[in-house]
């Protein structure tokens, strides 16, 4: 093939691709400095059954990976610091991380809690790409003291595996000439999408790095491996013309309320109960949404956290049924026992309501007759 020719998809976007490093870790170490330096592992009790989530550099040195049981990081690093996750505490970092790239850019695609794809083809305002992705690193060392790497490339598949070679703060740049030249010498296995099984068939047609596959044609590579075979014709030339996909719409909708004093009053929570189920209700007809699944969300004063669920054969917005369906949940818990701190109702399963649907009226009493039987 002629290496001096710019496949022109490679033209076109300028995308970056931000994972923030050993991210539930540095998320602990800012909320308790004393931390800082030392091995950590968010995971489990290393005497449970749980697996490492994250585990900060320093843990890392030991061989400590995530994955891995908890048993053995504790056996690679006897020093390490074993942590719960905490998600209340990460997706709250989350959302300021995104705060900032919304700065740079609406066009965001997130991946996890803590990568995402930025489209900055259309909103650079001037800006180099790679001078966005530096700008977005040190606004959130600055206002997060958070720390996160960066690839930026022609697409999404460039830039992915470009974030992960200089973690961490690490900001690694593929621009179109380069891209040739940064695929080639670049194991299979590291496409995204190539897994323990594919890497072994690859390996016995003598396929290694991407560069090996450059002398097969698409036909040749599609007779020996199938469907596969067109898809990686594109991706070892380092073509990807996926879009940078903005967030669907909200999957849940719900509203939580935390009580300024700690409720144990039963007929105090029916009626906070109540009127979150209104609330929720309001929104979703506001947004055309109806949904499946009720859920109850309480958190005990002691901030110990349960969640019940209740699904419907038919998607509702409507008040009664959900505010019938919440109360018998409410009835799965230990309310009136034990006092509450915050209360929660959401719907989940979301979808549009048709246009043209009439909603069926039934009488308050049968419809709250509905909710109960729908439990039962
Ligand atoms: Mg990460």
């Amino acid at each position: 093939m002629d290496q001096n020719s710019i496949h022109p998809s490679l033209l076109q976007r300028k995308i970056i691709h931000f994972d923030m490093d050993a991210f539930y870790a540095a998320v602990e170490v800012k909320h308790d400095p004393s931390l800082r330096g030392k091995a950590l592992v968010i995971g489990g009790s290393p005497q449970s059954r749980a697996v490492v989530c994250t585990a900060s550099y320093e843990a890392r040195k030991f061989g400590v990976r995530s994955a891995m049981s908890c048993a053995q990081a504790a056996r690679l690093c006897p020093e390490a610091i074993f942590l719960r996750p905490d998600f209340e505490k990460y997706s709250a970092a989350s959302q300021a991380i995104h705060e900032v790239f919304q700065r740079f850019t609406p066009v965001i695609e997130p991946l996890s809690l803590d990568e995402a794809y930025l489209d900055v083809t259309d909103h650079a305002g001037g800006l180099y790409a790679s001078k966005i992705a530096r700008q977005i690193q040190e606004a959130i060392q600055d206002e997060l003291q958070l720390s996160g790497s960066a690839g930026v490339a022609p697409n999404k598949l460039i830039a992915k595996i470009a974030s992960d070679m200089h973690k961490p703060q690490g900001l690694t740049i593929v621009t179109p000439p380069q891209v040739l030249r940064f695929m080639e010498y670049l194991p299979l296995r590291r496409l995204h999408g190539i897994g323990p099984a594919s890497e072994k068939r690859l390996l016995e047609l003598g396929l290694v790095r991407c560069g090996d596959v450059w002398s097969w044609s698409e036909a040749q590579l599609e007779a020996a491996l199938g469907q596969m075979g067109a898809w990686l014709y594109e991706r070892s030339r380092g073509i990807d013309l996926r879009p940078v996909e903005v967030a669907r719409e909200r999957k849940s909708l719900g509203k939580e309320d935390t009580f300024a004093e700690d409720i144990s009053d039963w007929g105090r929570l029916e009626e906070e109960l109540v009127r979150l189920s209104e609330e929720v209700a309001e929104a979703l007809e506001r947004k055309g949404l109806r949904g499946r699944t009720i859920v109850l969300k309480v958190k005990y004063a002691d901030f110990q956290r349960c969640t019940r669920s209740h699904s419907v054969s038919e998607a509702t917005a409507d008040r009664v049924v959900i505010e019938g369906i919440a109360r018998q949940l409410l009835r799965m818990t230990e309310a009136g026992t034990r006092k509450i701190r915050l209360l929660g109702v959401s719907v989940s399963g979301l979808e549009e309501c048709a246009e043209t649907e009439t909603v069926i009226s039934l009488d308050l009493y049968r419809r709250r007759q509905h909710a109960s039987k729908l439990l039962s």
